[in-house]
């Protein structure tokens, strides 16, 4: 009892009015890769489109309004969609295409807005609080949304709120291409009808325990006692507890490129065993493909940085379509290494930086994936987020660690088995 009287008064003061009103827009592509797809071959307009794996055993990454119709869904196998839809038209997806598009958009938005963020590859949101003294925000995001269908080409909706939350909840209503404002004061209201399920945070899991509950609308979220579901759902159900109040303080944060993850290691000894030096570079570029994933994060952008005995320090880049699959990094990352390596000059440090990070999406992993390769990588991550990042690497990264016990970095094992025997 004790645990819940003192979580009672939680959630209290944001209940309160701050007398701070935000205006938060998000703006979301419709049917994004279906989109592009569409604007390459308008033969596809109106039909069924399944786009992802095209083999038996591939993957639904993204289908059409006329696909989903007959109940397919993205994440369901290409197997069963083709079964459902024996109509529908199956493209493998091109994540060059959608990558280049999503760079289009991003430039029409963060060029129009004070602070924006790309959440993913087809949804930003912008903080355009402050802007109604010069402009309507309402006025302003129809006509951004306006803009980016002329400049781009591509259907799009957008949600203006006073919450992340409930921006992309009203763009959820919005949808297909179309536009909606949920003002300052009828958040709760236009909340109450909806499915629990509109809510972002609530996915299958969550979805099911509530149902099971007899909770179904969000009307029903708001009238229990906060109390009740934080029980049932710990600390999260707080969380869902206030989002199904339109509460959502969280900060729009703005999108910038050069947000990156990256690992480097300086060698004890210095050496020219390119051999070693790819078998090093593989892990550690598999172990940063690991922490996109598991950030639910995208890359496009890889680049490879060589330090040389003599302190010179060489690096190259490459842009690359959106993607967290070490499959499609591994190779770029050891071509990399390979143009930089000066196979006479010894070399001192190596180092793998993945930027232009975008979050979610990993359908973008799925189009030339089978089930299997999906499934692989899950389990991956799995022994990896149970025993720590080292725990697995490829036969060619445990080279790596019986070269590195032959001849020990900085007196240590090399950095990608380090977890494991301790
Ligand atoms: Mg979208």
């Amino acid at each position: 009892m004790s645990d819940v009287s003192k979580t009672l008064h939680l959630p209290k003061p944001a209940l309160r009015n701050s007398g701070w009103q935000r205006s938060i827009l998000h703006l979301d592509l419709d049917t994004f890769f279906v989109s592009v797809e569409r604007q390459m071959d308008s033969r596809l307009e109106g039909q069924p489109l399944l786009i992802g794996g095209t083999g038996d055993r591939g993957v639904v990454a993204s289908c059409s309004y006329e696909a989903r119709k007959f109940g397919v869904h993205s994440g369901m196998s290409m197997k069963m969609a083709r079964a459902m839809c024996p109509e529908a038209t199956v493209i493998r997806g091109n994540s060059m295409a959608y990558s280049k598009q999503s760079d289009v958009v991003t430039e029409i938005v963060r060029e129009a807005v004070p602070v924006c963020e790309k959440s993913s590859i087809d949804e930003f949101y912008a903080d355009l609080s402050g802007m109604d003294r010069f402009f309507g925000c309402w006025q302003f995001s129809r006509e951004l949304r306006e803009r980016v269908i002329q400049e781009s080409g591509l259907p799009i909706s957008v949600g203006l709120s006073t919450s992340k939350t409930v921006a992309k909840v009203a763009t959820g209503e919005a949808k297909p291409n179309n536009a909606r404002q949920v003002s300052r004061g009828t958040e709760r209201h236009f909340l109450a009808p909806l499915s629990i399920r509109k809510i972002p945070m609530v996915g299958a899991e969550t979805y099911r325990t509530l149902r099971n509950l007899g909770i179904s609308t969000i009307l029903t979220l708001q009238n229990m006692p906060v109390e009740l579901i934080q029980q049932v759902l710990g600390k999260n159900g707080v969380a869902i507890w206030k989002k199904a109040h339109g509460l959502d303080e969280s900060p729009v944060v703005a999108y910038n490129e050069r947000k990156s993850i990256s690992t480097e290691r300086t060698f004890a000894k210095d050496t020219t065993d390119g051999e070693k030096l790819h078998a090093i570079i593989l892990a550690m570029a598999e172990n940063l493909a690991f922490q996109l994933r598991r950030g639910d994060k995208l890359t496009a952008c890889v680049t490879v940085k060589v330090r040389y005995a003599d302190f010179s320090t060489k690096s190259m880049q490459r842009r690359i379509p959106y993607t967290a699959a070490d499959h499609h990094l591994v190779p770029i990352v050891k071509d990399l290494l390979e143009q930089l390596l000066n196979k006479r000059v010894r070399v001192r440090l190596i180092g793998v930086r993945y930027s232009h990070l975008v979050g979610g999406g990993c359908q973008i992993n799925l189009f030339d994936d089978t089930e299997e390769r999906v499934k692989l990588y899950q389990a991956l991550d799995r022994i990896r987020v149970q025993y720590g990042d080292r725990s697995v690497v490829r036969a060619a990264g445990l080279e790596a660690r019986t070269i590195g016990r032959a001849n020990p970095f900085n007196g240590g094992p090399p950095p990608l088995l380090a977890h494991r025997h301790q």
